[in-house]
């Protein structure tokens, strides 16, 4: 097979786009470094940073200087800058990866000065300041949201499929259903929809069929509303490097709930930015322990992990602050919908998030240790996101000792005699012999599949700990539960093989699990009656 050399050089900028071992820095997925190079986007990250991008071996294009906004954004501190979607703001000073100092030229604030999170701008008439252009969206998603509230007959959107890159699709809401058609390309660069007509720019497309159906089942009416404003990286520019905040910056709202570590709450952080406030008992844990783990934490940054914002630790509890997530964990999520709003659709999609989530710890050489869906968080559109990464390996059960690091090896654990596990999501060998690595994770991982499919069911449920313990050792495993597709179980029991070498890794499990979607959109309702 030949190949010209535009195509190989598409296919290599889609390796690269797609392959998880292109180097990512953490905390930019999609995004400019700091030195301008460009960060390769996580395949599944959402793309924060629309920046330009360069093609292998070629330098980065320049930077714009003037930025459309593609959200709206309120000042949280009085160094920073408000601004409306669809305002222009010339970029003064990019020098800190994720907070730009910028002017308003247009809009409500114009000639105000301030930092403004990077990845809520997109440069001036590019292709990513567009309100329809939703890079990184798949069929499924573009469906959702296109069927939000807010949207109306002929509202649309154009969409790059991160997993098949180049490919253009043009998603239509046409009486509440909505329809798919590609968008393809010439030789000569020029898109076409039908071939009847050609257009030199996807901008130009959009104005023609705006004004004309011309085979289209619908003229195009509005840009499909864009959902929700991306989570800043850090709460302020003052904060991305500095995470100790005053104590008195927070104030405590509500209590949201209570875990092992001690109680959370919604909070309100300097007067304007709602967070989340994780208490951490005295004695759970050792402060300067803890202070390590955060500073790993903190670096750790995907949109599927929640993110660690900033601590409190001077005095006495210690506040973890995180981004709040409106639905709390995915456990109380799902036993309080029993399936009346939630489907086998979207409980694939919810385990394809935390897949994703896992997939970027796995690559980070990072073990989680206490997988499970009450700790998973839920937002708006069903967002689950991966939450207390790395704490269990700082928490001292009470009374009962606490974990020790072995030192060779970052990624193995082991636990002193006595020390409290979740036993039914626990792998065997983290049981018996105290191993903890990422291969127990995926183990962990296929208990949570289970908790999603069954509405949060405890898993074992007639078994005891003990008794969990005594048959794991004779091979025992679950039963496939009611109406779980047996794809889907199939999964679960590659995460939980005799041998850690023979699980999959979180890599495989999120495009198995994503793979869902492209196979037959039906399929997961008809498998209903396994
Ligand atoms: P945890 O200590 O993580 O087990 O949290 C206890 C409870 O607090 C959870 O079950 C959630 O309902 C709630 N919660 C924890 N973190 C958050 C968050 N970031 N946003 C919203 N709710 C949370």
């Amino acid at each position: 097979m030949s190949l010209r050399v535009s195509e190989v050089c598409e296919r290599l900028l889609s390796c690269c786009r797609t392959c998880p071992f292109v180097h990512r820095k953490p905390g930019s997925d999609g995004s400019d470094g700091p030195d301008g190079s460009v960060v390769i986007p996580n395949k599944h990250a959402q793309t924060e940073t629309p920046g330009p991008r360069a093609l292998p071996g070629l330098p980065a294009p320049p930077r714009a200087r003037v930025y459309t906004a593609l959200w709206d954004y309120s000042a949280r501190t009085a160094e920073d800058l408000s601004f409306g979607a669809g305002d222009q703001l010339e970029v003064l000073d990019q020098s800190s990866p994720d907070w730009w100092f910028a002017r308003a030229l247009t809009g409500q604030f114009a000639r105000r000065e301030g930092y403004i999170p990077a990845n809520y701008v997109a440069p001036l008439e590019s292709l990513h300041a567009e309100r329809w252009y939703f890079p990184d969206t798949k069929r499924m998603d573009a469906e959702k949201l296109l069927q939000a509230e807010g949207n109306q007959h002929g509202s649309f959107l154009i969409r790059e499929c991160e997993s098949q890159p180049g490919e253009l699709s043009l998603s239509v809401l046409d009486l509440g259903v909505v329809k798919h058609y590609k968008i393809k390309r010439l030789d000569n660069g020029h898109y076409f929809v039908s071939r009847r007509r050609e257009f030199t720019t996807l901008q130009e497309l959009v104005n023609y069929y705006g004004t004309t159906e011309d085979g289209l089942c619908v003229r195009l009416t509005h840009p499909c509303r864009k959902a929700i404003a991306p989570q800043t990286h850090g709460l302020s520019y003052n904060t991305a490097d500095q995470w100790e905040i005053p104590r008195s910056s927070i104030c405590l709202l509500r209590r949201l709930g209570a875990g092992q570590f001690g109680e959370v709450y919604e909070g309100l952080w300097n007067s304007t930015t709602s967070v989340a406030v994780k208490t951490l008992r005295p004695g759970n844990m050792d402060s300067q322990d803890f202070l390590r783990e955060a500073q790993i934490m903190k670096k750790l940054r995907h949109p599927k992990l929640i993110q660690l914002y900033a601590v409190c630790s001077v005095g006495e509890p210690i506040y973890i602050i995180t981004e709040l997530m409106t639905h709390g964990s995915l456990l109380e999520y799902l036993q309080k919908d029993k399936g009346e709003f939630v489907a086998m659709c979207d409980q694939v999609e919810m385990g394809a998030q935390v897949a994703a989530g896992m997939a970027y710890l796995e690559l980070q050489n990072y073990i989680h240790r206490d997988l499970a869906a009450r700790n998973v968080l839920v937002g708006e559109n069903n967002i689950c996101k991966v939450a207390d990464f790395g704490l269990a390996r700082v928490f001292k059960a009470e009374g009962d000792g606490d974990y020790e690091l072995d030192d060779d090896d970052e990624r193995v654990y082991e636990v002193k005699q006595g020390t409290k596990l979740p036993v039914k999501w626990t792998a065997p060998e983290a049981l018996h012999e105290n191993k903890f690595t990422i291969k127990s994770d995926v183990w962990s991982f296929g208990i949570l599949l289970y908790e999603i499919v069954t509405f949060g069911q405890t898993p074992y449920p007639t078994l005891t700990n003990a008794q969990v313990m005594q048959r794991l050792r004779a091979n025992y495993r679950m039963q496939c539960p009611a109406n779980c597709p047996k794809r889907i179980y199939d999964i679960m029991m590659e995460c939980w093989k005799d041998s850690p070498v023979d699980r999959p890794t979180f890599e495989t499990l999120q495009w198995k699990l994503e793979e869902f979607y492209d196979v037959d959109i039906n399929a997961y309702d008809d498998t209903r009656n396994y």
